[in-house]
């Protein structure tokens, strides 16, 4: 590799890098409490698709697959357990953040119950 092709490599990685700073500083921030319960989150990762579940964004129609992470209990002293879901637009940003309690009864397992959202962005940019 001569220094040209290294100069251009550069120049790509820090525009890369540029354009992923303002990527992350666009996603919107995930609560680190509920009350006094720390929430430890997880990577965001792509949603399993469903046959019978629309995948599409409400807000911009984006096809997806929504982004999805999962939220961790994390008092101290206990066992961390997945207490928090997050669902996310790759597109808009639009960002629902709820708490999981397990149903008592039936299906679905899990009761969600919605503590943070952040509206869809598709009028800034
Ligand atoms: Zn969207």
């Amino acid at each position: 590799m001569d220094d040209v092709e290294l100069a251009a490599l550069r120049a790509q990685v820090t525009t890369l890098e540029a354009a992923l700073t303002v990527r992350q500083r666009s996603i919107p921030a995930l609560p680190r409490l509920d009350g006094a319960t720390p929430i430890t989150w997880r990577r965001w990762q792509a949603a399993p698709l469903l046959s019978h579940v629309d995948s599409a964004c409400e807000q911009c129609a984006h096809p997806g697959p929504q982004q999805i992470t999962f939220g961790l209990d994390s008092r101290a002293g206990r066992k961390p357990v997945i207490c928090y879901q997050a669902n996310r637009c790759p597109a808009c940003q639009e960002v629902r953040v709820y708490r999981r309690d397990e149903a008592t009864t039936g299906w679905p397992r899990a009761v969600l119950t919605e503590i943070a959202y952040h509206p869809s962005r598709t009028e800034e940019q």
